[in-house]
């Protein structure tokens, strides 16, 4: 098949293009590389399946394409929270327009949604049937609604035009290939903890979240999209940690010594999250494989390569 991933050039982009271009699929990855980097695709580059277009989805595009995995949105709250109207902009208008393509070639789109649509949820864990706790006027909301109203997009097309959608909603996801800069918490932990640098907990560190390894995600990913079902499906970890318990856990797999610290909880943060995988479970038969410490060891040992390696260091720069 002919698939386009929008935000391929990301952290789960990347993954999931190595994924497809495995299985023989001629792949389109579209990226204006705001958090995307050549270098999680430097190896397809010169592939003749695999096509790179620099693009920003907040502009119209015309392909022709058999499958569409639409990733393109900053997902760290540091960069979507940077310039909060370009997020809104890239969640409804570039999901409009590949929802417009994907009705235009009769093509089934796959929305990367998020947990965040569940906000700061008062029912745990989260299953799909829960309707959120969502400000609508918070720093997170360009991030939360801009996905909100990406899902009544892709549900709006489905139902007026028959549009073939599937809607995932994924949860904190982590693994190999996370910037340095993600400003997220496992990346942060790790980084910080390599760099000899004390470990920033937000709040207390009370407040909990679920961690998935991302080839377990992106199995998931491609399961949905060749299934039969719309969604939306969470996929997550269900294996739920306070974010003490990952610094300390970090801490320990990485420099003992580091020393943890404590910085103010930003504005909304949700307490707890944990997703309901019953639903993936039972219809796509899919449940994550990779325990944090196993996921973790990966993690640490890919920044490690990039933080010592000269060679790294320089593609990290270009
Ligand atoms: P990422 O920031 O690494 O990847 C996003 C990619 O989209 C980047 O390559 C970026 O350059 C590109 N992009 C951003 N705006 C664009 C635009 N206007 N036009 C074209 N390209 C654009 O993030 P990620 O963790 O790989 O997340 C991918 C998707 O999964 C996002 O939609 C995110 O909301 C969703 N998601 C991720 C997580 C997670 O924990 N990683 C959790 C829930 C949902
Ligand atoms: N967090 C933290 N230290 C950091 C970065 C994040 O304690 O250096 C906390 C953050 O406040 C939140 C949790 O870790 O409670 C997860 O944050 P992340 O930005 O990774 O994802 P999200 O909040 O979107 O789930």
């Amino acid at each position: 098949m002919r698939i386009l991933v929008t935000g391929g050039a990301g952290f789960i982009g990347s993954h999931l293009i190595d994924r497809l271009m495995a299985d023989s699929h001629e792949v389109i990855c579209l990226d204006n590389f705001y958090t995307g980097h050549k270098r999680n695709i430097l190896k397809w580059l010169d592939h003749p399946y695999f096509e790179l277009i620099r693009h920003d989805i907040t502009e119209p595009i015309r392909l022709e394409v058999d499958q569409i995995y639409h990733l393109a949105c900053p997902a760290s709250p540091v960069h979507y929270q940077y310039n909060p109207v370009k997020t809104i902009k890239t969640n409804v208008l570039g999901t409009l327009y590949m929802l417009g393509l994907a009705k235009r070639v009769k093509a089934r789109l796959l929305l990367a949604s998020t947990s965040e649509i569940y906000g700061d949820p008062d029912v745990h864990p989260q299953s799909e049937d829960y309707r959120g706790n969502v400000n609508t006027i918070g720093p997170r909301s360009c991030y939360d609604e801009g996905k909100r109203v990406a899902e009544t997009l892709a549900f709006d097309y489905h139902r007026q035009n028959g549009v073939e959608i599937r809607v995932a909603r994924i949860f904190n996801t982590y693994g190999s290939r996370m910037l340095e800069n993600d400003g997220r918490v496992v990346s942060n932990f790790v980084v910080q903890s390599l760099k000899g640098q004390p470990l920033t907990v937000y709040g207390d560190g009370s407040q909990t979240r679920s961690f998935c390894y991302v080839s377990d995600l992106v199995e998931g990913l491609i399961r949905l999209m060749n299934s039969q079902h719309t969604g939306p499906i969470n996929l997550g970890n269900p294996d739920e940690y306070t974010i003490l318990q990952l610094a300390q856990t970090i801490q320990n797999m990485v420099n003992p010594d580091a020393e943890i610290i404590f910085k103010t909880l930003p504005q909304d943060d949700p307490k707890r999250r944990r997703p309901d995988i019953t639903k993936a479970n039972a219809l796509l038969n899919w449940q994550p494989t990779l325990p944090l410490q196993e996921g973790l060891k990966l993690t640490i040992e890919d920044f490690r390569n990039r933080i010592s390696s000269p060679e790294a260091q320089h593609l990290a720069s270009i």
